[in-house]
């Protein structure tokens, strides 16, 4: 599979693609943007185009899914979203003074007056117009930033829920952070603001591990913008069990540079979509077996952290299941098994007999010409102490309930 960009698109191949896309969509049917937390679950798994297909062309996975009967069920409930929407309201007032309160608690730097503290309005029309509007303001607050540099008091602005774009696999995504800070030097900090809380100081790793990866693909919104963003976020949380905002910088440089690489490895759009059967299309309206059937003509990579992160996950895992596909077991397993390819081939190979010693041959005195493939005897050896342990009559199979693989452990 080519993973390599190529040449930018042409404004003539851009509508075509857009067209294309609406159309594996159905007709009538809105794209369903993109959020960055997707485009992170995205990067986190460039080898899966079928992902890749339904998010640029902006199928709603959730409701796919539901129709395939694999419904998976993500989302907070209302009275976490009201909650969450309550910390932000109560983080951002004040035209964001206390995101500014915040990050010069942690930079160090001196807090400015009140009277140079601009919030800008950014509402516009549509996508295009607010990302225009967000380019001007934010144009616009680094200027204010850079006089102060040159000798008087620089002014602050904080751009509450800006609007940025990158392109993804060939194809414009808009994303909206939650803001942007920029400081009275001109510099540009991304700020996250999470519901989860930060006890004694510290936080959950995975919470904010995904937290830094979404600010690091805001990061790359605005390099394609030309605005280089601090490298730390400012990840601004409740404080121990309260709703009071507290805050932590943390350094994105490594996110930065993994979701760059795994974003340039994705398959670029066009070629997925020349792939595909002629009449593949993805309309909520068709049945479930054409719907399945669409899906299915997409090659997928599931692995087991899809089920954190894709709306796909559970059709992805009965079809990796019925087709005897390793990956359910995990990547580090399926990358052990090597040339195993299938679970049934792992089993066998668990089960099978160590094959007799050659006679000894005078051209090769050292033994078999082929050495054992590694996989085949870390199985077996596994299989034997599994045998060993469960009383060494081998009675019970891999999964535990009966016999397993068309033999006995060894
Ligand atoms: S659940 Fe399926 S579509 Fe989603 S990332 Fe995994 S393999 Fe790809």
């Amino acid at each position: 599979m080519s993973h390599q960009r190529g040449t930018e698109s042409t404004g003539a191949d851009q509508s075509a693609l857009r067209d294309r896309l609406a159309a594996l969509r159905g007709p009538g049917r809105q794209p369903r943007p993109l959020d960055s937390r997707a485009l992170t679950a995205l990067a986190a798994n460039p080898g899966c185009s079928r992902r890749a297909l339904l998010d640029s062309a902006g199928v709603d996975k959730a409701a796919l899914a539901e129709v395939l009967g694999a419904p998976a069920n993500f989302g907070q409930s209302q009275f976490a979203f009201a909650r969450g929407h309550a910390f932000e309201a109560g983080a951002t007032r004040d035209g964001g003074a206390e995101l500014v309160r915040l990050l010069c608690a942690h930079t160090g730097q001196a807090p400015p007056d009140p009277q140079l503290l601009e919030c800008p309005d950014l509402t516009a029309e549509g996508p295009e117009g607010r990302i225009e509007r967000t380019r001007e303001a934010l144009a616009l607050a680094q200027a204010r930033g850079q006089t102060g540099a040159e000798g008087g008091p620089g002014g602050w602005s904080v751009l509450l829920h800006p609007m940025v774009r990158l392109t993804v696999a060939g194809a414009p995504v808009c994303l909206e952070p939650d803001a942007l800070v920029v400081d009275g030097d001109g510099g540009v900090t991304i700020v996250e603001i999470k519901s989860f809380p930060i006890l004694d100081g510290s936080a959950a790793p995975t919470k904010v591990g995904a937290a830094t990866r979404q600010a690091a693909v805001y990061g790359l919104a605005l390099e394609a913008m030309e605005v280089r963003a601090a490298e730390s976020v400012l990840l601004v949380c409740p404080k121990d069990f309260s709703n009071l905002p507290t805050a932590a910088l943390v350094d994105m440089r490594k996110q930065l540079a993994a979701v760059r690489r795994q974003l340039r490895r994705l398959t670029r759009v066009e070629e997925l979509t020349a792939a595909l059967p002629a009449g593949t299309s993805f309309d909520l309206d068709l049945p479930p077996d054409r719907l399945a059937g669409a899906v299915d003509s997409v090659p997928a990579a599931y692995a087991p952290e899809c089920l954190a992160g894709c709306d796909l996950a559970f059709h992805c895992r009965s079809q990796a299941r019925t087709g005897n596909d390793p990956a359910v077991l995990g990547r580090g397993t399926r990358a052990e098994l090597g040339a195993l390819t299938t679970v049934k081939a792992a089993l066998d190979a668990a089960h099978s007999d160590p094959p007799p010693p050659e006679p000894s041959d005078p051209t090769h005195p050292a033994g078999p010409s082929d050495p054992p493939d590694p996989a085949v005897l870390a199985l077996r050896r596994a299989a034997r102490l599994r045998a060993e342990v469960l009383g060494g009559d081998g009675a019970a199979g891999a999964d535990g309930a009966g016999p397993a693989g068309g033999g006995p452990c060894r």
